[in-house]
């Protein structure tokens, strides 16, 4: 870093507490600053390219320069910067953009709900859960299960349905009624001799044994990513999906799919439900939803939900819940031309093809030393690093090695993200094949450095 006193990177390390940080570290190594983006790469302050192939965090699926972007919220800001949904006030992109996401939903939705962020989506998601249980009679059905490894959000609720250790210690979570299930990762955690098929059917069960532990009468929710995102890109087995909605319909519990990451596109389905045959009470959505050129987030629910909220109107009067930026018209207009934009160049089809190309590529890293499991689906996938193939043992402290990686990857050019010692690639779904090419590339030259 420039150790200058009055530079850009002195300031930062001077002013700015960053999220997902180590603190201290940061003193001493400060910023990445980045100034600008094209297509599918960012450049620095002394103008060196990277590729994103993380896409920002898992979300700028049309890359960093999208001039039609910026000039639908040019006019949007021109024409009605802002205005909000209360009390039966709308705006047009808001409208507009629900029925849009409403006609792409992977089953029958019947209303949107908008907020800012994966988080809030995730808290909007639980609090209507509890508040249509109280509204059908159903006072005492308020725990939420997720899964060990799931990650949801950092609000409160949210934070507490993430299954990752970092986002509770310290931070006095999961509060009460939020649990966490196995993670289904069968490289991992699959016993040895046991089929992926015994695997899923084992995961479900200790979903069931969670559930009657608990009584079923006391579980509202069960929250899940379609694939594990920041738990390191978990793959569920084939089965997975059908068994535990098998169990969730058994003891009526509602299913939330949190869509952060596979919605629009990532698994080369518009939605990671559609890939692996989830059937959502409620869908949250984000991310992708407005590339992330602004903060938008969504979610859908069903009509029997739907149906229950309004029918506690006579009792409660106003939904009391809501923030002022939902369905802010400037990130609406940007995201319901994000999704023109998907349909128009038909991007999903292209997720799906060159994820193939990149999901075959990153499979020649198998063999190498350092690499236990590769895996992924569409454009989304990771490299976990390990010290013993045959054991499958960590290296000690997780996270090491793969940070030290990731600091190679900078070096050649490539932006990844190592969660632990899983590294992700999560690349704009713009990305070509010429550009996994470079991505591979100086990934293996980051992997050799790191031998
Ligand atoms: N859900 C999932 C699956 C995510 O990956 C994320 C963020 O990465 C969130 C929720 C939280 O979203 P946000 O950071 O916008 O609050």
């Amino acid at each position: 870093m420039s150790t200058k006193p009055n530079s850009i990177a002195s300031r930062d390390v001077a002013y700015c507490l960053h999220p997902y940080t180590n603190a201290r570290a940061h003193e001493d190594k400060g910023p990445l600053i980045i100034t600008h983006g094209k297509g599918v790469e960012v450049f620095d302050d002394r103008g060196k390219a990277y590729i994103e192939a993380m896409a920002g965090l898992w979300s700028t699926s049309l890359g960093f320069s999208e001039d039609r972007l910026a000039e639908v919220a040019n006019k949007q800001m021109r024409e009605l910067p802002f205005y909000h949904n209360f009390g039966h006030k709308a705006s047009i992109p808001g409208i507009e953009l629900s029925e849009r996401i409403l006609a792409m939903a992977p089953v029958p939705m019947s209303k949107v709900f908008f907020a800012n962020s994966g988080s809030e989506a995730n808290d909007t998601a639980v609090k209507l859960v509890w508040y249509y249980n109280n509204a059908i009679g159903l006072p005492k059905k308020k725990k939420i299960i997720s899964r060990f490894k799931g990650y949801h959000g950092v609000t409160i609720a949210s934070a507490s349905m993430t299954g990752l250790p970092t986002n509770h210690g310290d931070f006095d979570l999961p509060i009460a009624n939020f649990l966490h299930t196995s993670c289904p990762h069968y490289w991992r955690f699959g016993k040895d001799d046991e089929s992926e098929e015994d695997f899923a059917t084992r995961m479900a069960q200790d979903l069931e044994d969670m559930i009657l532990a608990e009584g079923p009468d006391t579980i509202a929710a069960f929250i899940a990513e379609p694939v594990m995102g920041a738990g390191g890109v978990i793959v569920p087995p084939a089965t997975y999906w059908d068994k535990i909605q098998t169990v969730l319909k058994k003891y009526d519990v509602l299913l939330i799919a949190d869509e952060v990451i596979c919605g629009f596109g990532r698994t080369g389905n518009a939605f990671g439900s559609e890939t692996f045959g989830m059937m959502p009470d409620i869908i949250s959505v984000a991310k992708a939803l407005s590339s992330s050129y602004l903060p938008i987030s969504a979610i859908m629910i069903s009509d029997k939900l739907y149906q229950g909220i309004a029918n506690n109107s006579a009792k409660n009067g106003v939904l009391g819940h809501g923030f002022t930026y939902s369905g802010h018209p400037v990130c609406a207009a940007v995201a319901l031309e994000t999704l023109k934009i998907y349909e128009e160049r038909d991007l999903f089809a292209h997720a799906a093809d060159v994820g193939g190309y990149l999901q075959a590529g990153l499979s020649q890293f198998k063999d190498h030393p350092l690499v236990g499991e590769v895996r992924g689906v569409g454009l989304i996938a990771a490299v976990e690093l390990i010290r013993d193939k045959a054991t499958k043992a960590n290296f000690d402290p997780i996270g090491k090695v793969g940070s030290y990686l990731n600091d190679r990857a900078t070096e050649e050019g490539l932006i990844i993200r190592n969660m632990g010692d899983s590294i992700a690639f999560c690349p704009p779904l713009i990305i070509t094949r010429d550009e996994i090419d470079h991505i591979l590339t100086r990934f293996s030259a980051a992997l050799n450095k790191t031998l």
